[in-house]
């Protein structure tokens, strides 16, 4: 998935190009049959009984959840003229975030704060967690996803600052390994403004904070 997270659509009107309209796409080439039958070997490798009636249909299950939870949801990046100047932070906090690690392809569920401070553009509120859900279909670090989450942001928006912090428990630590529930890892990438400007910084940070 080495594909731009985002691009223009082909302008088809004005109006569609005043509303600075961007079509968020991402499709991961996925081959169900393939999975299916991949999901049956492994499954039976670790000892699962799939003769059984309950069990017989699993690997076609597993393979489509998988196949679910890699694929992103399109939505339109809808972004609307700044013309009273407004240039304080919007912040959305408690973004629900879902999505699987790299490296046991387990999942790490948990929150996004998400917090910008406007250029020229600003952006519906419900665009701020449709991003952070495209982005957080996938395989992944929690790392990277957060990262991703805002470059997406700066790029479309050409936002003075953005500001991510993304909260989450690692199933493949608190189920297994080190066995840790409620273990909470957080991760941040601030860019522009919110990341030079120390009061602008200091200010986002307490304000993701706040809730803990
Ligand atoms: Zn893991």
């Amino acid at each position: 998935m080495t594909a731009l997270p985002h691009r223009p659509t082909a302008a088809t009107s004005a109006a569609a190009q005043d509303l600075n309209r961007w079509r968020v796409e991402r499709h991961p080439r996925i081959d169900l049959g393939a999975a299916e039958a991949a999901a049956a070997d492994l499954l039976s490798a670790l000892g699962v009984d799939l003769t059984h009636e309950s069990t017989a249909a699993t690997p076609g299950r597993m393979a489509r959840a998988l196949a679910d939870l890699l694929t992103p949801r399109d939505f339109d990046m809808t972004t609307f003229p700044n013309d009273e100047g407004y240039d304080e932070l919007v912040l959305v906090q408690d973004i629900p975030v879902q999505s699987l690690c790299e490296h046991h392809v387990l999942p790490f569920v948990g929150v996004a704060h998400v917090g910008y401070l406007p250029g020229d553009r600003i952006l519906g509120l419900s665009k701020l967690a449709r991003t952070v859900e495209h982005h957080a279909r996938g395989v992944q670090t929690q790392e990277r996803l957060t990262q991703r989450i805002a470059e997406h942001l700066r790029t479309a928006l050409g936002a003075q600052g953005v500001g991510v912090v993304v909260e989450a428990e690692h199933t493949c630590m608190s189920l297994r390994g080190a066995r840790v529930p409620g273990s909470r890892t957080v991760t941040s990438a601030l860019l522009g403004r919110l990341r030079e400007d120390a009061a602008s910084r200091a200010e986002f940070l307490a304000l993701t904070r706040s809730g803990r």
